[in-house]
């Protein structure tokens, strides 16, 4: 019952009884979720159902951000990290990979790429790399800004002090990435090894929002030991938190962690949690992961249907992105940027959408 803790203040008695299948709603009037409708189209396989929720989710996506898609440019600038998530390809304790770190001159040389590419927003992404200090990535950070004006910067470095966070955001700091992985505190100490905990990590995520960052939250699915009812309970913290951005993506396994012998999660289960989380946060800005791209050939064409608008093309140096493994058989291109991002397009407007290089800001 513990897991129902987070959901009980969005019980309604009156949403207790079964819903039919037929015209379900998600969420009350009121903005509460209906929790027993939730689980049940989480757990149904009846294909009316779900092509009826992706449709809901891919009509509110339209009614906010019409049928644009946004992209932003990803720069994976460390893969050293000195936590040891146990689900994490790069995790401390991994010793089978190459470990690297950018510097200034690369991440800006990557920037240079995106822009000319016509791209108006870089991600930063890293583990908690204990060199990369924060003083340190607020200077990367103010000679982007510097260079490019117009572009919105997006940090995803994981956890800091609120202090950190400030002067990343007083450096020009746009938004921030901090997925919280699930908001059961049972289930986070089973993907998480003791010295980490699910509130510092809420904290966290509490604090960005609190500084203005535009904060992006999210999830694995199908990570190891999780329930139904997590899953639930990650989406009543998710309302709760009201994040910009939401991440979700199946849970993937690494050979070279401690569950490297645990199945991958599903692809609908993941696109059924997108298309939920595009219902009940009807404005966040939610991309179609490199994850779900990973585990299906079309699975971001899928995620679309589903209500994501986000696509992050990467711009890391073509010699490094193989070490960026964060989990096995990861999505790899070795094509260019520029090359990647017309590619990216177009498989984007066939599939009846519309690329869009803008910022697109949170609206
Ligand atoms: S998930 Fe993030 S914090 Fe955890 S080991 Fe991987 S990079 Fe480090």
């Amino acid at each position: 019952m513990e897991y129902w803790k987070g959901a009980v203040k969005y019980l309604k008695k009156k949403n207790l009884e079964p819903d039919p299948s037929k015209n379900i709603q998600f969420v009350n009037n009121d903005g509460t979720l209906r929790i027993r409708d939730i689980l049940h189209i989480l757990k149904s396989d009846n294909p009316d159902e779900i092509e009826s929720l992706y449709k809901q989710a891919r009509d509110v996506c339209d009614e906010n951000y019409g049928r644009s898609i946004y992209f932003r440019g990803l720069i994976e600038v460390t893969n050293y990290c000195k936590n040891n998530c146990y689900y994490c390809g790069i995790r401390a304790q991994n010793k089978c990979i190459n470990r690297y770190r950018l510097n200034k001159d690369q991440i800006r040389a990557c920037c240079d790429t995106g822009y000319r590419i016509g791209l108006r927003t870089f991600v930063l992404q890293g583990g908690e790399d204990p060199f990369l200090e924060t003083g340190m990535l607020a200077d990367i950070v103010q000679d982007i800004r510097k260079k490019f004006p117009d572009c919105a910067i997006t940090l995803s470095f994981g956890e800091k002090t609120r202090e950190e966070y400030q002067t990343l955001f007083d450096a020009g700091v746009n938004r921030y990435l901090l997925r919280h992985e699930t908001a059961n505190n049972a289930h986070y100490g089973k993907l998480h090894p003791d010295q980490m905990s699910l509130s510092n990590r809420k904290k966290c995520l509490y604090i960005l929002k609190e500084i203005g960052f535009q904060t992006g939250a999210g999830l694995m699915v199908g990570s190891p030991y999780q329930t139904w009812e997590m899953l639930i309970e990650d989406l009543c913290f998710l309302k709760e938190l009201e994040p910009q951005m939401v991440g979700i993506g199946p849970f993937i396994p690494h050979k070279d962690t401690p569950f490297g012998n645990f199945k991958s999660g599903s692809v609908s289960l993941t696109l059924k949690m997108l298309a939920l989380c595009r219902i009940i946060l009807p404005k966040a800005l939610i991309p179609a992961t490199t994850a779900l791209g990973s585990v299906d050939p079309s699975g971001r064409e899928k995620a679309f249907g589903a209500g994501a608008n986000v696509v992050m093309p990467n711009l890391s140096p073509l010699e490094i992105r193989k070490d960026y493994s964060l989990y096995d058989n990861k999505l790899y291109t070795g094509d260019e940027a520029g090359e990647y991002v017309a590619s990216l397009a177009d498989r984007i407007e066939r599939a009846g959408y519309i690329p869009d290089f803008s910022r697109g800001d949170h609206s």
